[in-house]
């Protein structure tokens, strides 16, 4: 597992990437290009700690991914004077047929597009970095890593939802899990941390940002996740709801909500967004604080579900040694992490330090008391470098 890997994350209108040391275990640069289909598309463009803007004009994502080409040339590293191991591609769904990353041919394409009614909003963007990369480099091993791999290790009892076998069958209707890469790396971590064998730790990673989801890892295996068929099950996320009654469609279509503003409202209006008009947790946190009667009901709502996965996830794995925090709010708010663990001391023997709390702010930190039996941690998640790192590895054909 060595060598450079451009990480390649393509959304609807937006295209990340990271040109990854897989050796360094560090970036060589980054950036984004946003807006694309927009008449002004904008990028920016991050090396060794400067980032250069830049505006233009990009159609699709073939005008993107060549905007990305021409910003490494003239920032720097021109990838045209590098020997690239493998472009890594973040894949939202893999549905039942991907439990690992896996090297990019026509049939792997062909079956990423008949994954697309699973993920009508991502994979098509998927494809669309797929395809231009595959067109731009011909010669460098294509890799797929998926969201939803490190989750098909889901008991059946887990995954199944309990709906009539047509739906189940033919409609693939059943529990996928996002933020697989995330879940697999900090439950890793975690793992390393306490000096237990991987096969030996079990752990909650709860993967807290603009999407959250919760996960219980038994031996380094995921055994249950919150989110399901899409992304929007579980936990109270920054435009989605998380959990909802499944009447809710038929209740709005009987006063004449159309599926589309449905499908619209629950992606991008819900979760925090709809309780207090914003997806920032940062200024959620700043109105609870100064008082804001509505941020404290929508910051209850969050913790109050948080600690709801917390307690079924330490029954779902028997015996729990880690809870960890990722991602932006987990990394970064004391608050929820205080919230969403008070008085679990009795019941669960997880107990937080608060000085250690309110201290860990950023990189990798305990933040339980010495008396817990649990280990509370905050770990920074790096999904682009285990992207890499896969598809480093693949490429190698390991
Ligand atoms: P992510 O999707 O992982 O980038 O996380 C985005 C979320 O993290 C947003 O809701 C941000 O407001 C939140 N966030 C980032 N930094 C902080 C911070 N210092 N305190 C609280 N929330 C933060």
């Amino acid at each position: 597992m060595s060598g450079l890997v451009l990480v390649v994350n393509a959304g609807s209108s937006s295209l990340k990437y990271d040109l990854i040391d897989v050796d360094a275990g560090a970036s060589r640069a980054s950036g984004v290009v946003e807006r694309i289909g927009e008449p002004s598309s904008r990028a920016k463009h991050s090396v060794d700690g400067v980032d250069h803007r830049i505006e233009g004009t990009c159609a699709d994502h073939g005008a993107a991914f060549e905007l990305l080409i021409d910003a490494f040339r003239e920032h720097g590293p021109d990838l045209a004077g590098l020997d690239l191991t493998a472009v890594g591609h973040r894949v939202v769904h893999g549905g039942a047929d991907f439990s690992a990353p896996t090297r990019i041919d026509d049939q792997v394409e062909a079956t990423i597009e008949r994954l697309v009614p699973l993920a009508p909003l991502h994979n098509p963007a998927n494809l669309e970095g797929i395809r231009v990369a595959r067109a731009h480099f011909p010669d460098v091993p294509q890799v797929a890593v998926f969201d939803t791999a490190f989750h098909q290790t889901l008991p059946p009892h887990a995954y199944t939802y309990a709906v009539n076998r047509t739906w189940r069958d033919e409609h693939r209707v059943r529990r996928y899990g996002f933020h697989g890469t995330s879940h697999a790396y900090v439950s890793r971590r975690a793992a390393e941390l306490l000096g237990l064998p991987v096969p030996e730790a079990n752990v909650i990673v709860l993967h807290l940002g603009n999407g959250a989801s919760a996960t219980a890892v038994a031996g380094g295996r995921s055994v249950d996740t919150s989110m399901g068929l899409s992304p929007l099950e579980g936990l109270v996320m920054g435009t989605r709801p998380g959990d909802l009654d499944p009447s809710l469609p038929a209740h709005l279509s009987r006063a004449g909500v159309s599926l589309e503003d449905y499908d619209r409202a629950l992606n991008k209006e819900s979760g925090l967004k709809g309780l207090i008009g914003t997806n920032d947790f940062r200024e959620l946190e700043e109105r609870v604080t100064s008082g804001d009667v509505e941020a404290g009901l929508a910051f209850d709502v969050v913790a109050h579900r948080l600690r709801k996965y917390i307690g079924a996830y330490a029954a779902v794995l028997g015996r729990v040694d880690a809870v960890a925090f990722t991602a932006g709010i987990g990394e970064h708010s004391p608050m929820l992490r205080a919230a969403a663990l008070d008085g679990l001391a009795d019941l669960f023997g997880i107990e937080v330090d608060p000085a250690a709390n309110e201290a860990a702010m950023s990189g990798e930190h305990r933040i339980s008391t010495a008396a817990s039996r649990v280990a509370v941690l905050v770990i920074p998640t790096a999904e682009e470098l285990e992207i890499a790192r896969e598809a480093a590895a693949v490429a190698a054909g390991a």
